[in-house]
């Protein structure tokens, strides 16, 4: 039986290299990559070999006959997406009878410049993880990557949800790549702090800022400060055990918490939220927040999309790992009328709408839920006289075809205490550096930092400060590869600053 890419797809495609048949798309080369919600391999030209399981870091793929249950589903996902339309045309942006025998692969080359060539990164996150990795790959590198805090890996540790064990794995491919002889890692070393960027320039040809998008985008409606209300980013933390969150006071006298955004964070949330405390006594999840989360009271968690299921921002993967995965979803069926008799090509978006309406016609569960509610945008924070949160006003859309949203004037509001914004991550300004307000990002061009329209001499990005808070983790390993590309043309055709005092120390035993 073919294999099968299962919920754990983080999309860095290193599947795709390995396949001796090129049978597992999007390809980083192929048009649709960047935005895919997950990789799928073509059941028809799957020779069943099994290299792609030896190749994936977070065990995502796996022999369609030893499919769990609860993964099933992927089988159909993944022929999906090389099923034809109605009308002949190949779903598949790439037409199969064209489709190379193996996947484009450049072979490593030897570097023209024989020169030994140090990097400083900055942040020790995925895209920076990949960004050495792909630098090591060429001997007269080293690479010391600056970490502020005391444990390495970034949002591979402090933001992969703590029963997303599949996912959290990646870190042990990040501690190979660490263990290289010529990577050295400074924990609890923080740029502007400790370390200027002009300190880096002069220890290194390159720096390559790959910091992440450390806040939350802020909701502006009236009583989002209040004292009830929580980023789902300093939530994430929490639980996580992420320091620069583990004393928030997180306050579960509640039946109901309402979590604003409906994107995979915010399913995450309301997963930790609702799930059974001692299914997550042995993972990773912090001491504090499991004790809280025994004495919770919360019974619901409303997820709310401003728009409808046709825009909701969680993926597929992530839907089905709540929907047969014994967790109970709520989703009103009034919600869907105007997308079920939708034409939807995308055989994603497709699976997503079918999913929602079986949920819809499922009984209403007993006992802890996670409701999935869509069209109703956050209009204002209510209080009391103490300030304390006593539920949140909403106001009902229309939503256009192309997505834009038409309040109907109908408004309700929905009692709780507690409110959770996961509306997004943004990237902060770095001292030194341009940076674009608009979108929460430093300018680049193919990762070359630019300042005024102009590189940046010795400067690069990557990550989600160069390209937004999207993606997967595997998402970083094109990007940072494409920035990698950009650092080592510029070392070749000697555009590189010397660096003032070159050179690295190994500090040993700091992360384990
Ligand atoms: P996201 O996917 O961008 O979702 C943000 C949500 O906030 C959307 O529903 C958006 O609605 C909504 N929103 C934005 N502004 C709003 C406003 N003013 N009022 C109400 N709603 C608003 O962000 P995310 O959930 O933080 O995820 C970030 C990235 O990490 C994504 O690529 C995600 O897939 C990835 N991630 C993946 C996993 C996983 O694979 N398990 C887990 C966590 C995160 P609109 O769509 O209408 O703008």
């Amino acid at each position: 039986m073919p294999h099968v890419v299962t919920q754990a797809c983080c999309g860095d495609a290193s599947c795709v290299y390995a396949c001796p048949v090129n049978c597992i798309h999007p390809t980083p080369e192929e048009p649709g990559f960047g935005t895919s919600e997950m990789l799928y391999i073509d059941p028809s030209t799957c020779v069943d070999c099994g290299a792609c399981v030896s190749a994936c870091p977070v065990g995502a793929i796996v022999p369609g006959h030893r499919l769990p249950d609860d993964q099933a589903r992927f089988t159909d996902v993944n022929a999906a997406h090389y099923d034809v339309t109605a009308t002949g045309d190949a779903r598949f942006p790439v037409d199969p009878a064209r489709r190379l025998p193996l996947a484009p692969i450049d072979k490593p080359r030897r570097l023209e410049v024989d020169a030994p060539l140090s990097v400083g990164i900055v942040g020790s996150g995925p895209s920076a993880m990949y960004a050495a990795d792909e630098l090591l790959r060429h001997p007269q590198v080293s690479v010391t990557i600056y970490e502020r805090l005391r444990r390495p890996f970034g949002l591979a540790r402090y933001g992969v949800a703590p029963d997303h064990l599949a996912t959290r794995s990646v870190m042990r491919l990040f501690d190979d790549i660490a263990g290289n002889t010529r990577c050295e890692i400074r924990l609890g070393t923080s740029i502007g702090r400790d370390l200027s960027l002009s300190d880096l320039r002069d220890r290194h040809q390159a720096v390559i800022w790959a910091g992440g998008a450390p806040t939350d985008r802020r909701l502006d409606i009236p009583g989002a400060d209040a004292s009830g209300v929580l980023s789902a980013t300093a939530l994430v933390g929490w639980y996580n055990d992420h320091p620069d969150h583990d004393h928030l006071t997180v306050d579960l006298a509640t039946s109901r918490a309402v979590v604003i955004g409906n994107g995979n964070v915010a399913l995450d949330v309301a997963r930790i939220l609702t799930a059974d405390p001692e299914s997550l006594a042995d993972t990773t999840i912090s001491r504090h927040a499991l004790a809280t989360l025994r004495t919770s009271e919360v019974e619901e968690v409303v997820v709310l999309g401003r728009r409808g299921p046709l825009h909701a921002a969680f993926t597929l993967p992530e839907l089905i790992g709540l929907a047969d995965k014994g967790i109970p979803v709520v989703v009103d069926p009034a919600d869907l009328t105007d997308v079920a008799e939708l034409e939807v090509d995308d055989p994603t978006t497709r699976a997503k709408l079918d999913l929602l309406a079986e949920i819809a016609a499922r009984p209403i569960p007993s006992g802890r839920r996670i409701r999935l509610a869509f069209h109703r945008s956050p209009s204002a924070v209510e209080t009391d006289a103490d300030g304390t949160v006593t539920g949140l006003t909403v106001t009902h859309n229309r939503v256009g075809a192309d997505g834009t949203l038409e309040p109907t004037g109908v408004t309700e509001t929905i009692e709780t205490s507690l409110v959770l914004t996961s509306i997004g991550y943004r990237g902060v300004a770095v001292p030194g550096l341009p940076f674009d307000e608009a979108r929460g990002v430093i300018p680049h061009q193919a990762g070359r930092v630019l300042d005024d329209g102009e590189p940046l001499p010795g400067t690069y990005v990557t990550g989600w400060i160069k390209r937004g808070p999207s993606g997967f983790i595997g998402t970083n390993k094109t990007d940072s590869s494409e920035t990698v590309t950009s650092l080592l043309s510029d070392f070749e055709a000697g555009l590189l600053p010397q660096s003032a005092r070159p050179g690295r120390r190994r500090l040993l035993g700091l992360f384990a």
